[in-house]
């Protein structure tokens, strides 16, 4: 029995396919095992994103070699979609894979057997036009279920439409299907990802279905107890959408949305689709629905034209703001973007100082948000999270709360009353009530 190992880089989306594709593998008679116990074959799922890329994805195929010296080698994922030579000439690799082929890798690499050559099978990505679905299965607790990928939007400073070409969606009756399988396993939670979410509905270049209608359909599958939406752009982040996860029985209140500047200038040099007056629409709106509901914002610092002045507006504009916590990113150029051609360069010690101040700022903001929870009460989904001789899980508006570790707490669904803030910043819940089964 051939042993096979993953690693995966980046984000849920890379997740969930390697998950995928583990299970593949798993269904062909293969033996999945952890990267350090001498695996016949490394699949490692790269990301575009990721600062130093090309450094991570040495870096794992060396160590990879030194684990098992005679293992093939795949790179899959966004870098090897937009890298595939470059990845070929790494040392070591075997297969490169791009966006097109890497769900057929156990047909195409021919029992993986060793040849002279590194294999490179990595279409255009407009060949990419096919929807796989992929659903990550980790710790019984949360499971990512991609639901959309690719993009057709061509924000300046993204490589992403690149990597994973064109939108294209699962159909709500597959993704219905896909939740209930989930549910049958015992998973309480369930994310939905995708490049796009909110794009949802693409089959075969034709829009066929809505977002807000797949919402619906989800919000009915028996068995699943939270629903939550990993990031949706605040342009398709409608208010039908909002209305309805105020009054829903699964998903929670919490909105992951990009923001990337809060200055009107930046956000049209970026080729973003809003302005920040719709930005703050949507924040009023969640917040006047589900005064408790989590938003969580991604802002990008140091895009080129961005002066001290329109960082400070971006900086005001996000104090001001009724949000719970930002995922801060340091521009930096990425090869065939537009942005990376632009003047008005911003020089890194300000991007970093810029970054700097959005983390503390975010701090701020997360403090006052768990701050003002205090004292209410909340479901917490505990997950096989422990450190120091505490677990931990989410609310369903997303604050990390802490609690003495029990064995039993895992995967439940418990009912607490916050009670103060850690010193590691968790709050903690001095006893978890009862468990908590909604549905
Ligand atoms: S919306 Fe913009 S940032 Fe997001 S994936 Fe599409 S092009 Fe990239």
């Amino acid at each position: 029995m051939k042993k096979v190992a993953f690693y995966t880089l980046g984000c849920k989306l890379n997740f969930s396919e390697t998950s995928t594709i583990s299970r593949q593998f798993e269904e062909k008679g293969y033996l999945k095992v952890d990267f350090q116990e001498n695996p016949d074959i490394f699949i490692i799922n790269t990301c575009s994103v990721t600062e130093n890329a090309d450094k991570k994805c040495k870096k794992i195929v060396k160590e990879a070699k030194k684990i098992s010296p005679n293992s093939y080698v795949t790179i899959i994922g966004c870098y090897a979609q937009l890298k595939p030579t470059e990845i070929s000439e790494i040392e070591g690799v075997d297969a490169v894979l791009g966006a097109a082929e890497k769900f057929r890798l156990i047909e195409l690499l021919d029992d993986f057997a060793k040849a002279q050559d590194t294999k490179v099978l990595a279409s255009e990505i407009q060949e990419a036009t096919v929807f796989n679905n992929a659903y990550s299965i980790n710790d019984r607790t949360r499971t990512f279920l991609k639901v959309q990928d690719g993009c057709n939007y061509g924000c300046a400073f993204c490589t992403i439409p690149l990597a994973r070409g064109k939108s294209r969606s699962n159909t709500i009756a597959s993704v219905v299907e896909s939740a209930k399988e989930i549910a049958a396993t015992g998973v309480k939670e369930i994310v939905l990802t995708g490049v796009n979410i909110g794009d949802f509905g693409i089959v075969d270049g034709k829009r066929n279905e809505r977002f807000a209608d797949l919402v619906y359909a989800l919000d009915e599958v028996e068995g699943i107890n939270r629903l939550r939406i990993s990031s949706i752009e605040p342009n398709l982040l409608t208010n039908e959408i909002i209305s309805f996860a105020a009054t829903s029985k699964r998903f929670v209140p919490h909105f992951h949305v990009p923001l990337q500047s809060g200055s009107n200038t930046i956000l049209r040099k970026m080729g973003r689709r809003y302005l920040r007056e719709l930005y703050v629409d949507r924040v009023t709106k969640i917040k006047t629905l589900m005064p408790h509901a989590c938003i969580g914002v991604d802002v990008i610092v140091g895009f080129p034209g961005e002066t001290d002045e329109l960082f400070l507006e971006t900086y005001n504009f996000l104090n001001e703001l009724d949000i719970s916590y930002l995922h801060v990113f340091t521009y930096s150029e990425r090869a065939n973007t537009r942005a990376a051609e632009m003047d008005e360069v911003v020089p890194m010690k300000k991007r970093s100082e810029r970054s700097k101040m959005l983390r503390i700022l975010s701090e701020k903001k997360r403090r006052k948000f768990y701050t003002e929870n205090l004292g209410k009460t909340f479901t917490v989904l505990f997950e096989e999270d422990v450190e120091d001789g505490k677990i931990h899980g989410f609310t369903e508006n997303y604050i990390r709360v802490a609690a003495k570790y029990d064995p039993m707490l895992i995967n439940e669904l418990k009912l607490v009353t916050l009670d103060q803030i850690n010193d590691k910043g968790n709050v903690e819940v001095l006893e978890p009530e009862f468990v908590f089964e909604k549905h």
